[in-house]
């Protein structure tokens, strides 16, 4: 293995060194006391997650992955379950995470100047340490956590890189998040084989045209993904690639989807195995025209059909799969009557154990393994392995439910849903169903349709009657003529009708809780391209699922209704907010792509102002007052960032406005992220020379001369009675904030322009007066252009750098 693959990895295009990362949270590890320590990890998919889980493993401690995408009830519910003796977290989860816990920044660590020793790169070789702790659905409502010890790790990565197989000489492409298993392989098999690791980020790994374009651009020879992610894959319109190794994996393969797989890969395997016996158990090399099956045992590891009384069955009848070896887990944590259950003694070698798997199979006349169906309520859907009893429990925290099963049923063509079955108490309305549940459940367990019933119908073993529950109804929605009379509203909300195949949407609900998916988020996104001429990516699809925010995003940056909107496709990190513009900061965020989200904000105060002066519903304090406004441009970040501290930046009066906003952060959440004032001048900070005072009147008896006049058109205010409108009202409001505003705790960053056209006899100290405004310093960046010329190539680099350094800082 090269050193030089073991400690990189490639991450949004480039080579990224992770060792340094991996040595210093080593390091912060082992000052820990004992080792067998439970690690939390609840990071984003960055360098720093690969970098977390190495160091856990080197320094013989066990990981414990924590999706922060997943509801903050079940992120709870595991967190009081094993209370880990650590989170390994990023700064901007810190506030997410109970206060009692003990958490460490890796952000702050990757920017410490103290590089230690590196640590020996050899995993901790201690047999019976538990190398990770999975959490999957529990039938009971409770999800249970699978202890795989390090051996059983360690066997099954021997394994993959003899068969499947996996060189030095292969480029990975990992697109699998840490808390499914199917990641070990993914992140692990690289660096333990030398391998080159290409990782996406969580937007990149939902995105079928990212995936596409990382195979062909990194030229990837082997990637990993469930039948589900190969399927969008091809139904994106992926060609394929000859020298690819396909691994599929985590749900049955169809023979079509294998047909189609093989058209357009070098190889490809259909992977088997449960999370209890450490990723895959069985493996097999699929070829054209020979029955799917699941192949052969993986190295160190046996398999058993049994029947009902544990007997083998003969060859060709279906059984239950048990599997024993060197894969199996050490059981549930905590969960010692649930492992007994299932983690049973081998009747065959005394003093072992087998798991059951719940799979039915059997053995095909070529003596090679076929999967046929569960035998309990556990499914897949979309790759997600599911205990109904799960979602069934949820319900029936409702008192309004008296009875609930939940069963897989194909509503759609093509896909299977989940599909609640009610009995109620009192009615309750779908919304507040989905809203209980998403407390309580990932996205991928709510499910799609809710059907009531008077009474559940039983079969002859008075059970019920699964197999003969009604499906719900969907609707074919076909548009009438060709939609060129249709709005721009009317046109996104067919689409969302069409591919959700319901009527009953309104404008502010979210996709994924009224039937939607990441499958047809890809779908909904390209036929919103196709039918609506309209782009929007999908990771600012994911952070704002709406309609209403889909439609307000799908006006231009000019659009006076338009407030928010994310300018790169990037959805981690604790994001950037640019206050005062939207299409002026859009180089800004590209320089900020794969790192942190930025978003322009744009309120058009002005023209809200002109409105309400007319319906003689004004607000004063809020429209010319700058804390006014920082107010009413808050209230607009919350709807995208409900909380927590976050990054400020405003040009020119927006520079005052991020001021405040900074402020009112740290007075709501108890501390700001880092303020930055483009450009922004403080009146008091003007000098004038005599003749320059004499010039400013001038200039100010004109302007009043010119003020605002009526509008030519009441609800069409002309633009330049708006402009004139907006810089009475900016000077009103400045001249206040000048001699109102008090400090702000902390240190401010001015950028400055230095080819400002100052007034005849008027110059600027160089803080432009901040430093009267803050208990700290002012750090202060210069730039050699004007005002919007430093948001530009080529100055727009240095001032990302600043932003950066600072933030990082
Ligand atoms: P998980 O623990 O999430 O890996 O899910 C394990 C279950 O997924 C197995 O017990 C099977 O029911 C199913 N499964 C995984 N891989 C395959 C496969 N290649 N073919 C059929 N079913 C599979």
């Amino acid at each position: 293995m090269t050193k030089e693959a073991m400690d990189t990895l490639v991450y949004h295009g480039e080579k990224v060194e992770f060792g340094n990362l991996i040595n210093l949270i080593c390091h912060r590890i082992s000052e820990f006391p004992k080792t067998g320590l439970n690690v939390g990890i609840y990071l984003d998919r960055t360098p720093a997650l690969v970098a977390a889980v190495n160091a856990c493993l080197i320094t013989g401690n066990t990981y414990i992955p924590l999706d922060p995408d997943h509801p903050a009830e079940r992120i709870n519910m595991i967190l009081e379950d094993v209370k880990p003796d650590l989170i390994l977290t990023h700064g901007h989860y810190l506030s997410k995470l109970p206060s009692d816990s003990v958490k460490i920044d890796v952000d702050s660590l990757s920017s410490d100047e103290s590089v230690p020793e590196p640590v020996s790169r050899e995993f901790c070789q201690d047999r019976e340490s538990i190398a990770y702790i999975i959490f999957t659905s529990g039938s009971t409502g409770k999800p249970k956590g699978v202890m795989i010890p390090r051996p059983a790790m360690d066997n099954f990565l021997d394994s993959m890189a003899k068969k499947p197989g996996l060189t030095a000489n292969d480029r990975l492409l990992a697109v699998t998040t840490v808390s499914f298993d199917i990641s070990v392989l993914e992140i692990f098999l690289p660096i333990r084989t030398g391998a080159q690791l290409f990782l996406l980020d969580k937007n990149e790994s939902h995105d079928p045209d990212s995936i596409i374009s990382a195979l062909d651009s990194y030229d990837i020879t082997v990637m990993q993904a469930t039948p589900v992610t190969w399927r969008m894959l091809i139904d994106a319109g992926w060609k394929g690639k000859d020298n690819l190794k396909v691994l599929c994996g985590g749900e049955a393969l169809t023979p079509e989807l294998a047909e189609e797989l093989l058209d357009r890969c070098g190889e490809l395997w259909n992977m088997y195995g449960p999370t209890e016996t450490t990723v895959w158990s069985t493996i097999e090399k699929v070829e054209r025209d020979k029955p799917i099956s699941i192949g052969e045992p993986i190295d160190n590891t046996e398999i058993y059909i049994l029947d009902e009384n544990m007997n083998k069955v003969l060859h060709g009848v279906e059984g239950d799969l048990f599997i024993g070896g060197k894969g199996l887990a050490a059981g549930y944590f905590k969960r010692p009557d649930l492992t007994e259950k299932v983690f049973i003694p081998n009747p065959f070698t005394p003093g072992e154990t087998i798991y059951k798997t719940g799979d039915l199979v059997r053995y095909m006349a070529d003596g090679r393994l076929e999967c046929l169906g569960r035998s309990d309520f556990q499914v897949k859907i979309r790759g997600f392995r599911i205990e109904l009893g799960e979602i069934e429990s949820a319900l029936l925290t409702l008192d309004e439910i008296a009875s609930a099963v939940v069963h897989p049923q194909v509503v759609r063509k093509g896909m299977k849903d989940l599909v609640a079955y009610l009995i109620e108490r009192k009615p309750v309305e779908e919304r507040v169903l989905v809203e209980h549940l998403s407390r309580i459940l990932p996205d991928y367990m709510i499910p799609a349709y809710f059907v009531r019933l008077d009474k559940f119908l039983l079969n002859t073993n008075g059970k019920i009657d699964r197999k003969n529950l009604p499906l719900p109804q969907v609707k074919e929605i076909v548009l009438e003529g060709n939609g060129d009379d249709l709005s721009l509203k009317e046109k996104i909300l067919f689409v969302w009708k069409r591919v959700l195949q319901r009527e009953d949407i309104s404008t502010d609900q979210n996709f994924f809780e009224i039937g939607g998916n990441s499958i047809l988020a890809v779908q909904l996104l390209r036929e919103i391209g196709e039918f609506c001429g309209l782009t929007v990516p999908l990771g600012a699809f994911f952070m704002n699922p709406v309609i209403d925010d889909m439609i307000n995003q799908a006006k231009s940056g000019s659009d006076k209704e338009m407030t928010v909107l994310l300018l790169n496709n990037t959805t981690e990190g604790v994001p950037l907010f640019c206050l005062g513009g939207i299409d002026i900061y859009s180089e800004l965020a590209a320089c900020f792509e794969g790192e942190r989200p930025v978003y322009g904000v744009f309120l058009p105060y002005e023209e809200q102002l002109i409105d309400n002066i007319q319906r003689g519903t004004i607000d004063e304090w809020e429209y010319v007052s700058i804390q006014g406004m920082a107010g009413a441009y808050l209230r607009d970040i919350r709807k995208y960032y409900p909380q927590g501290p976050c990054h400020i930046l405003g040009v020119s009066i927006a520079g005052m406005i991020a001021f405040e906003a900074s402020k009112l952060i740290k007075a709501n959440e108890g501390a700001r992220g880092e303020l930055f004032i483009l450009d922004s001048h403080l009146p008091h900070a003007r000098r004038l020379t005599p003749f320059g005072k004499i010039y400013s009147a001038l200039r100010s008896l004109k302007h009043r001369s010119g003020k605002p006049g009526e509008p030519k058109n009441k609800l069409n205010p002309d633009q330049a009675y708006i402009e004139a409108m907006r810089d009475f009202i900016n000077d009103q409001a400045i001249e206040v904030f000048d001699k109102v505003a008090t400090p702000i705790d902390g240190d401010i960053y001015l950028i400055r322009a230095l080819t400002n056209v100052y007034s005849k006899g008027e110059s600027f100290s160089d803080d432009l007066g901040w430093n009267d405004l803050t208990s700290g310093q002012v750090g202060i960046l210069e730039l050699p252009d004007d005002h919007m010329g430093i948001l530009n190539q080529p100055h727009v680099v240095k001032l990302a750098d600043f932003l950066k350094e600072k933030i990082d800082r």
